[in-house]
């Protein structure tokens, strides 16, 4: 950054606010993909105010502004491709308001998942399954420093075009959010917990629907196929049995008997689907028992190898079968060491491939995979990401999934709303006229 930029900047946020040391600078290169560039700068604004300043210079000084959370993303969509200023949120913290009696809470964009469930907690009441469903409104600071604020606090509302979607996975492009209020819901009370294996991988296939044809809505359907299995015996140090799949089935509810009446339809359809082996936890003690194996399992594959790649494709819920049969096919025909493992009652799955980057044979075999299996998913009517985002790794897929008009209609807002594309340039396949 030139000096009087530089200058305008601590003159905002305070020396102690602004750095240019490179080993700041290193650790602001990379999120949690395999992407990495170097910023120029890094800031850690306090509130909305300083945000506006700042992105005023960059409006007129023509730099690039990367809003950046807790940098944990796997998409590279905080990684500054082009340089720029690292606008770095943790200081923005705070929990501003929990009003129960509205059903609703304020929280600034830095504050943790974690810290806000334990904050509702004495209250009874909890954030509950997708984010982005949970946005009632935000405080948006748009690349020209005006600030925005949309939708509304009520729970109901049919007032003019929904801006509050608009923004929520725009994945820092059009703007940077300062304030963000969130539905809450009473946290169940109950749970109930199975662990099930399967010696085929169809019958495992077949219960996620039978769940679903079952009026039943647990809170947790996870798979995980045969190889994740045997990373967890042999890797793992996990006493499982051989078997093609592993599902685990939560049920909650308000009641005890609600959680218990769910959790006993569920293991009618495990039954009726040959599940070799049951396992209900009787006390939560035991549901952490059954819950170690899919919460070790992608570390345990990950030690593997030097480097692994970790997509998140989704499908309609009924064709999870079809994805699971069609990414283990892809994965094994290029020789890949691969586990798949998932949140199949969201119809998402995460692929996990293994490999070393120094091998130019095994990068090549990957992207190929990869590709084929965006291919897949899509051609099987799913979503390149159901949790992940584009950022850079998705970018060159887009197409595969919208149409040309999307993308062009997806182009023209993000020229609109930011000219001079200051806002984290060069991610989600976006084209803009600047840069
Ligand atoms: C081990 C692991 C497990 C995971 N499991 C799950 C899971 O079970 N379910 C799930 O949904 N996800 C999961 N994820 C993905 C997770 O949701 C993302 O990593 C996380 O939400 C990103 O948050 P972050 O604060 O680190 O964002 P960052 O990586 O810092 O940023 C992500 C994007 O948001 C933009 N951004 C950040 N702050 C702002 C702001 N204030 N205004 C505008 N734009 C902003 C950035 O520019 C970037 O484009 C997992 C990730 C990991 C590493």
């Amino acid at each position: 950054l030139e000096n009087r930029i530089k200058q305008a900047i601590v003159d905002i946020v305070g020396t102690s606010n602004f750095t240019d040391s490179l080993i700041d600078l290193v650790s602001y290169s990379y999120d949690a993909s395999d992407h990495e560039q170097r910023p120029d700068a890094a800031v850690w604004p306090a509130k909305t105010e300083d945000v506006s300043k700042i992105l005023q210079v960059a409006n007129t000084y023509h730099f690039p502004i990367i809003p950046r959370g807790a940098g944990t993303g796997l998409a590279g969509a905080v990684v500054p491709i082009h340089g720029g200023l690292i606008l770095d949120m943790c200081r923005m913290n705070k929990i501003l308001d929990i009003r129960i009696a509205d059903r609703l809470v304020r929280v600034q964009p830095g504050v943790v998942y974690d810290d806000l469930q334990n904050a509702l907690a004495p209250s009874g009441f909890c954030l509950y399954g997708v984010t982005r469903d949970y946005v009632l409104s935000l405080v948006i600071v748009l690349p020209n420093g005006r600030i925005l604020r949309t939708g509304t606090d009520c729970m109901k509302s049919s007032s003019g075009l929904d801006l509050t979607r608009l923004f929520v996975g725009s994945e820092g492009t059009l703007g940077v959010i300062t304030e963000i209020t969130l539905k809450i819901i009473p946290k169940p009370i109950a749970s109930k917990t199975c662990q099930a294996f399967f010696a085929d991988l169809q019958d495992a296939g077949q219960v996620v629907s039978d769940i679903m044809h079952s009026r039943i809505v647990p809170s947790v359907l996870e798979i995980l196929e045969e190889n994740a299995i045997q990373i967890l015996r042999n890797h793992g140090g996990m006493k499982l049995p051989d078997a093609r799949a592993m599902i685990l089935v939560e049920t909650d509810g308000y009641t005890k008997e609600e959680a218990d009446f769910q959790m006993t339809e569920v293991i009618n359809v495990l039954k009726k689907n040959r599940a070799t082996r049951i396992q209900v936890a009787k006390s939560p003690r035991e549901a952490e028992d059954l819950w170690r194996g899919r919460k070790a399992l992608s570390s345990a594959a990950a030690r593997l190898r030097p480097n692994n790649i970790s997509e998140d494709v989704t499908v309609p819920i009924s064709k999870v079968p079809d994805l699971l049969a069609g990414i283990s096919r892809i994965a094994r025909k290029h020789g890949l060491l691969f586990v798949i493992f998932g949140h199949a009652g969201d119809g998402n799955l995460h692929p996990k491939i293994m490999y070393d980057r120094n091998n130019p044979q095994q990068v090549q075999k990957i992207s190929a995979a990869v590709g084929e299996i965006f291919h897949l998913t899509c051609n099987l009517g799913g979503t390149l990401t159901g949790e992940h985002g584009i950022g850079l790794a998705k970018a060159p897929f887009m197409l595969l999934e919208h149409s040309q008009t999307s993308l062009d209609l997806m182009s023209a807002i993000k020229n609109l709303v930011d000219p001079n594309n200051i806002l984290n340039p060069g991610k989600m396949g976006l084209r803009t006229g600047a840069q």
